[in-house]
């Protein structure tokens, strides 16, 4: 297994840097939205992406508070409308010229590729070949790294939950980019407004435990604690019980699966890839992607893994670009 949770919290501070350095985050925009020149795009508007620190409701669509003429609230939506998921792709709704220009304005070398539309009918998902549990049957819920699909379309899963960097909302969002989160609420560390507004964006947040313990060291009493309770608090927070659930690590015993089902857990996905601001570190042998293929990654700072959440973003989707590769959103498909 690859994953290295180190459990510590997020810095209060210390994040910084924009894409290309502290510019205006409007300034590539304004070329092509002569219009907007002059108004919300004006320089000196106010705070820097990456200097609003931790807060439980981070101004998104604009780092420095006022309004950002010509992309309020994402591509294609006014400021304040929610994402409607499964929907088509809204970056398809944009022209190749702003693509383009918003691909810039976070560093990407190439604007993300547009998934296809969601199919009508979610596939069929069985527990992978090597990952059954013993005394384990077709009734628990399926424990899997790749979708079954023919869509060249990967998923981006993010863990966890220590940084909460309010520039990660705007780019994923500006970019749409989807992604799930899987929380474990001893990092969450009460910020659940974050993560609110991950949701208002079109985030869904799944189940990662209360602790991130490694679960098959516990009791089934323990282990109920963990799993349901983490239910519990998603759902009281954010208004919806996760149907998907990532145990700590990628381990996980028959317990965990009869748990899991039983507070209501219908799928668990692990991953065939992990992204870092500075490398992939893959599953399989040819070190590929593949249609289908989940990526994990993590809600890490600087001081975690000496990138920013907004150089991962740029790290993986170059790899996912690069390779011909579209995101798609994972709740799409499962
Ligand atoms: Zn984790």
């Amino acid at each position: 297994m690859t994953t290295k949770w180190r459990g510590s919290f997020a810095p209060d501070s210390g994040r910084g840097g924009s894409p290309g350095g502290h510019r205006p985050v409007c300034t590539v925009l304004a070329a092509l939205l002569v219009a907007a020149v002059g108004s919300g795009c004006a320089s000196g508007s106010g705070g820097q992406p990456g200097d609003t620190g931790h807060r439980d409701r981070p101004a998104v669509g604009h780092p420095g508070g006022e309004p950002a003429a010509g992309h309020p609230g994402g591509p294609g939506r006014r400021a304040g409308e929610a994402r409607v998921p499964g929907g088509v792709h809204e970056n398809a709704k944009l022209s190749p010229a702003v693509r383009a220009a918003l691909a810039k304005k976070w560093g990407l070398e190439k604007p993300p590729l547009i998934a296809p539309r969601p199919p009508a009918v979610k596939p069929r998902i069985t527990t992978r070949e090597g990952f059954e549990v013993e005394g384990g049957d077709d009734s628990l819920p399926p424990v899997f790294t790749t979708v079954p699909t023919r869509d060249r379309v990967v998923f981006l899963t993010m863990d966890d939950g220590s940084e909460k960097d309010p520039e990660l909302l705007q780019m994923m969002d500006e970019l749409d980019i989807p992604y799930s989160a899987f929380l474990s609420d001893h990092v969450v560390n009460n910020n659940y407004g974050y993560f609110s507004e991950a949701q208002r964006l079109g985030v869904t947040l799944n189940n990662h435990t209360l602790t991130h313990p490694y679960l098959p060291g516990l009791s089934y009493a323990e282990q109920e604690r963990e799993i349901c309770d983490e239910q519990e608090i998603i759902e009281k927070w954010f208004g919806k019980r996760p149907r998907l659930f990532r145990p700590p690590y990628g381990n996980y015993n028959r317990d965990t699966l009869r748990i899991a089902k039983s507070c209501g857990v219908k799928a668990v996905p692990l991953w065939n890839a992990e992204a870092f601001p500075d490398r992939m570190e893959w599953r399989e042998e040819d070190e590929d992607l593949h249609p289908g293929d989940i990526i994990l990654t993590h809600f890490r700072g600087r001081a975690e893994w000496g990138g920013s959440m907004t150089d991962l973003v740029r790290a993986v989707m170059k790899t996912v670009t690069d390779r011909g590769y579209a995101v798609a959103r994972l709740e799409d498909y499962v």
